[in-house]
């Protein structure tokens, strides 16, 4: 039975996780290495349950039992009385691998561990830790309060009663488990990546500009928003990464990233983020950029 959850880094994905755990009435152990992260996440936090009230999802009961339910801080320990700990931190393999090194000394022996990676295989990051059948990866989409898919992947190690427990934990969250192999990019970016490599593509190529191929997909495909317009929500760097991720790990041509895919990352025009990216959002209407 899961009461208590941690999660482990307060960032964009971290503090919208436990966000979603403490709605949904688990007591939540919050912690990130760094103060200011930490304070950053609660704050966004704080801000995105007000919104909510205000929009009349939640009421203030709500909003006050969530936060009541939250304990957080820098130091690891804090998750010992954890019985699921949701690893949020940076995607960096050798910093995930340090943080389970930690953690794993400090976790009741029947806790399991969950990775919210998008990238790094479930099986090895489960093989640096003492419990590889008691560790998955539960992959998040951003922004978490608003998306209701959770991919759940099983490691080659997963057992079926760790599975079945985060299963349970994501439907209690009101949101919709998908069961996903470990393999590059798993089920949704395998396939969204290459969509907005290849538009990136038709950009290059001069089939369209980038207005033409965003409206085409928008009315053409009833996609709610353009694939470049998509690609600068999710940031060019990281589209960049998941292209290689999956370019490197199954050794296929078909992901090669798009050359100016490519030149825009070295340009640090990564997307909305940067203020620009295949449109500039320096203005009160982002404008194309070609
Ligand atoms: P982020 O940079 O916003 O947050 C990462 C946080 O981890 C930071 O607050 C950082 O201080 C903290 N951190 C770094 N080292 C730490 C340590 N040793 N101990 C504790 N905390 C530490 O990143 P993010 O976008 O929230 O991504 C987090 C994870 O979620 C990554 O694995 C990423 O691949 C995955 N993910 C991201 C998205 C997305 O759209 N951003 C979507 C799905 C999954």
């Amino acid at each position: 039975m899961i009461k208590t959850i941690g999660v482990i880094g307060a960032g964009q994905m971290g503090n919208g996780i436990a966000h979603v755990c403490a709605l949904s009435g688990y007591d939540v152990r919050l912690t990130d290495a760094s103060e200011e992260a930490l304070n950053k996440g609660l704050e966004m936090m704080n801000k995105n349950l007000d919104r909510q009230v205000s929009r009349g999802k939640i009421d203030e009961a709500d909003r006050k039992a969530a936060v009541a339910n939250i304990k957080s801080g820098t130091d690891i320990s804090l998750h010992s009385d954890c019985d699921l700990v949701i690893e949020a931190a940076t995607e960096d393999e050798s910093v995930k691998k340090a943080i389970y090194a930690d953690l794993c000394p400090v976790l009741k022996d029947e806790a399991i561990i969950a990775s919210n990676t998008s990238s790094i295989s479930i099986t090895r990051l489960a093989a640096s830790t003492d419990r590889p059948g008691w560790f998955l990866g539960m992959h998040f989409m951003n922004p978490v309060p608003v998306m209701k898919l959770v991919e759940m992947i099983r490691g080659i190690a997963t057992e079926d009663p760790a599975f079945q427990s985060a299963k349970g934990v994501v439907e209690s969250m009101g949101k919709q488990p998908v069961a996903a192999e470990d393999f590059p990019a798993f089920i949704v970016n395998r396939i969204l990546l290459p969509m907005v490599n290849e538009a990136v593509y038709t950009l290059y190529e001069g089939v369209g500009s980038v207005s033409a191929i965003d409206t085409a997909m928008r009315l053409g495909a009833n996609h709610p928003m353009g694939p470049l317009e998509l690609a600068d929500f999710i940031g060019l760097d990281v589209c960049l990464a998941v292209m290689q991720v999956l370019y490197d790990g199954l050794a296929d041509s078909k992901y090669r990233p798009c050359p100016l895919l490519v030149k825009y990352c070295e340009a640090g025009w990564v997307g909305r983020k940067a203020g620009r990216g295949f449109y500039d959002y320096s203005g009160e209407t982002p404008v194309p950029t070609r």
